[in-house]
């Protein structure tokens, strides 16, 4: 009974400091609800000889291949600000697979049962949450953004208890690591430099192999780390994402959006937009992403001080002046995306005005932050609200600009709708797909994920998908 796994566990082999070694716990009646075969191509991986019972023992964990140690991982993390020795609670790392181009992804199943790490919680996960990861996680892919991916959701046959009994499930999460700023604060809360070192230099084989003999690693690593969060917080911006529960343990060292609790998609342009139950003070609200980034990579740098310098004043000099230097990378790469949104090339003085007086305005009139770049790109839904005289000022600005462009409109254009999606997973049309699988209908969700893997082309009969509810209908709550 094999799918093509080839697994080359390195983890695993760190000492006991960093996992624990564990089994997931078996369940009763596996069934699988959703396969990804485009993903199982992609990881060299083919089901299409082995049967459904199979496919779901394998994908429940009740079967795994022999001769693997299985982890579960241990990592600390700043949750809404405070410090908690966490782990991976009802998670177990089955390990790691090598794909074609001798690619490593970890491949772990979410929602399978207790751990030393679980404090208080049941080790379980619950249907929807898991297919609402695997919705959204799909989304961002197809957004062309660093993601961790769902290979498989499978029911397990038992009620999980929660406000209510519902139906569990695991989630077959792939990963290019789960190495995360909150593994960095657990091995430094334990101060042991030589278990820090081992987790500096395990995380730069596998991640940036260019900097192996650099003369200050760690340097370079938190350098390179703060370039790849810069540039996927801005991915974020790009097209309205809410991450929704940025503690330090969900920000992957990859630069991977890693851990789809509470996420959801910005409607109507507000930056203060929070969707949490949980998020009261609006710690991670959408224009709150970038600075709670740099916040993280600032508790990431801490980690390192013992490593940057022997000498602690000058670590932390140089630590500083790394973290110092966000705001500059982030800024660029942000006026660079709305560039790219807006069509234009080159720059010009005015750039950085012409932008935030679209923003505004559409804050304003609680204009819909998608729909407002694709009428831009002349894909109308909905077009009253453009015919306000403020937009339309705005909008004869805008095309005075694009003139400047040295470039036809056409290569505009092109650029437009490469960065600006036609089409975002819908905070209601993720709920409606997640109840009718509750109910045991796929359709739906299907349908949904058939119209999502596009986001950038124009589709037929997708109206239904483009028009938004307001934002604050929608209220999201942690995965559990
Ligand atoms: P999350 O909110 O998913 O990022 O999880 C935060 C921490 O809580 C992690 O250490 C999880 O492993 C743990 N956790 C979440 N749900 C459960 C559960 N049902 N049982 C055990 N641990 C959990
Ligand atoms: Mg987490």
């Amino acid at each position: 009974m094999t799918i093509g796994w080839h697994f080359d566990n390195t983890y695993s082999k760190l000492s006991n400091t960093f996992k624990e070694e564990i089994k997931p716990t078996p369940v009763h009646n596996p069934a699988v609800v959703i396969l990804n075969d485009n993903l199982a191509k992609d990881l060299n991986l083919d089901f299409s000889n082995i049967s459904k019972k199979d496919l779901s023992e394998i994908f429940s964990g009740n079967k795994i291949p022999k001769d693997i140690t299985t982890i579960a991982q241990a990592y600390a993390g700043h949750q809404f600000g405070h410090f908690t020795m966490l782990g991976d609670g009802r998670a177990v790392l089955l390990g790691e697979h090598i794909a074609s181009n001798n690619k490593r992804f970890d491949v772990q199943f979410k929602g399978s049962g207790r751990t030393s790490f679980s404090r208080t919680g049941d080790g379980r996960a619950v249907l929807g949450p898991m297919l609402r990861e695997y919705i959204i996680s799909e989304a961002i892919h197809t957004l062309k953004i660093p993601t961790t991916r769902s290979l498989a959701v499978v029911k397990t046959g038992e009620k999980v208890v929660r406000e209510n009994l519902l139906p569990g499930a695991i989630l077959t999460r792939v990963a290019s690591s789960h190495i995360r700023v909150g593994t960095f604060q657990y091995i430094a809360a334990k101060q042991n430099l030589d278990d820090l070192n081992t987790l500096v230099n395990y995380t730069i084989d596998r991640h940036y192999p260019e900097i192996k003999s650099s003369n200050n690693k760690a340097l370079d690593l938190l350098n390179l780390v703060m370039e790849r969060q810069c540039k996927l917080v801005v991915d974020w911006m790009r097209v309205g994402f809410i991450h929704g529960v940025m503690n330090t343990d969900n920000m992957a060292i990859s630069g991977e959006t890693i851990d789809y609790g509470p996420c959801a998609f910005m409607n109507q342009y507000d930056p203060k937009t929070v969707f949490s139950s949980i998020d009261k003070f609006g710690r991670y609200s959408f224009s709150n992403q970038p600075p709670i980034t740099k916040w993280n990579l600032a508790r990431f740098a801490e980690c390192l001080i013992p490593i940057i310098n022997k000498d602690e004043d000058t670590a932390i000099k140089l630590a500083t002046e790394t973290i110092d230097n966000f705001q500059n990378i982030y800024e660029e790469k942000w006026l660079n995306m709305m560039r790219d949104k807006l069509g234009l090339y080159g720059n010009d003085k005015n750039d950085k005005k012409l932008i935030n007086d679209l923003l505004n305005w559409m804050q304003k009139n609680k204009a819909d932050y998608t729909n407002t770049f694709c009428y831009l790109m002349n894909i109308k839904i909905n077009d009253q609200i453009y015919k306000d005289e403020h937009f339309v000022k705005w909008y004869n600005e805008w095309q005075k600009r694009i003139s400047k462009n040295n470039n036809s409109k056409e290569r505009s254009l092109k650029l437009m709708n490469n960065v600006n999606p036609i089409i975002i997973p819908r905070n209601h049309k993720v709920e409606e797909a997640l109840a009718a699988a509750n109910e045991d209908n796929l359709e739906v969700m299907n349908k949904l994920l058939s119209i999502l893997s596009k986001p950038y082309e124009k589709q037929v009969d997708i109206q239904d998908y483009q028009l938004p509810l307001n934002n604050k209908d929608y209220q999201t709550f942690c995965g559990t």
